[in-house]
């Protein structure tokens, strides 16, 4: 939101104004004070809060409120739901593999961490692809935060998905890390991922937006929803419509997880954006047990699909084994997420 002050505002006009947009937003942060011409104009990061902006028009020191003065300024801008007022639900449509994000359909990603060898990638998919899983989800460029880690097999990993995607007949999402090796990517991959530590990474995103494969934009471990949306407008703005967000856990004071699984994100983006958005169980929790429980909870949420990680041996994975399900445990949680779905109305 914009508030564009009265030209003769005083500094205390000016102060008060800000005093209730902080009551409204809660902090400080997200307001900033600059002056365009004779005007001083007051910006409001909202964060998801709602503010009514008809406070501000009554006042007289205020010369006018812009509401779309927002950073979701494409993702917020579909049709309205005229029940509930918020944006409709965008359809992302992904042919290669016969599903539809943001449709009734849940759509499940499965996968290891990385592309590790031909055998376990191709065994893995063919038994996802047996109970229902139409995404392979596999990463030839992983980002580590150890530089001694496994930092996957690059062009090799994207050979191998390649492979598989035509051998299994699934389609495939993986990771581009930068902008050079997008082009790459796009070729062996239905959906191109953009990581969390790349969330703001805005050259990348502008390049991903300006191609035209969907893209899955995973939440910055540190990122606020006006941030996350923020940088999905940087993906629409290129041209590119196809956004799909995944909401991957936060960093909070808890240690009991890897991350912490924000689940009212789901509500509060309906609220705000049409983009479909689907939860990762296994990032955010950081370990096998705790992935069932939060996977059910996402379906039941609202969220519109899951990506999990899943190994034929997780014990001998080369990276995040230790919250990767084995294809035995991917397969009872596929069961138990098909009478989920049935008692919220969606199809998996
Ligand atoms: C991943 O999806 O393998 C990954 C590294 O996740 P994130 O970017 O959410 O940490
Ligand atoms: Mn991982």
């Amino acid at each position: 939101m914009r508030i564009t002050m009265a030209t003769d505002a005083s500094a205390h006009d000016v102060a008060a104004v800000v005093n209730l947009v902080r009551d409204a937003v809660g902090s400080h942060d997200y307001i900033s004070v600059d002056k365009v011409d004779e005007h001083v104009v007051v910006h409001v990061q909202q964060n998801g809060h709602h503010i009514d902006s008809s406070i501000f028009e009554a006042l007289s020191c205020v010369d006018s409120v812009d509401e779309s003065e927002v950073i979701y300024r494409q993702s917020g801008s579909d049709a309205t739901d005229p029940e509930t007022g918020y944006p409709l639900k965008r359809q992302i449509e992904i042919p290669t593999a016969g599903v539809r994000f943001g449709s009734d359909e849940f759509v499940v990603i499965a996968g290891p961490c990385a592309v590790e060898n031909e055998e376990d990638l191709i065994k893995t998919a063919r038994m996802a692809k047996a109970i229902g899983v139409k995404l392979l989800r596999g990463g030839a460029f992983k980002p580590r935060t150890s530089p001694y880690s496994f930092q996957g097999l690059g062009e090799e990993g994207l050979r191998i998905l390649g492979l598989v995607r035509k051998e299994v007949g699934i389609g495939v999402v993986t990771e581009a890390m930068e902008p050079a090796t997008i082009g790459m990517v796009s070729e062996v991959s239905d959906i191109i991922q953009i990581g969390s530590r790349n969330m703001q990474n805005f050259p990348l995103l502008k390049e991903v937006g300006r191609q035209p494969k969907p893209v899955l934009l995973k939440r910055g471990m540190s990122a606020t929803l006006d941030e996350w949306l923020g940088a999905a407008e940087y993906i629409l703005n290129e041209g590119n419509q196809n956004v799909i967000l995944c909401e991957r856990g936060i960093r909070t004071f808890s240690l009991h997880s890897r991350h912490t699984l924000d689940l009212s994100v789901i509500p509060s983006i309906r609220e705000l954006s049409g983009l479909p958005v689907i939860v990762d169980p296994s990032h955010s929790t950081g370990s096998a047990s705790k992935v069932p429980a939060m996977a059910k909870a996402s379906l039941a949420a609202g969220a519109d699909g899951l990506l999990i990680e899943v190994h034929p041996d997780p014990s001998r994975a080369l990276s995040d084994g230790f919250q990767t399900l084995t294809l035995d445990q991917f397969g009872k949680l596929m069961g138990e997420l098909k009478a989920v779905a049935k008692a919220v109305g969606r199809t998996l």
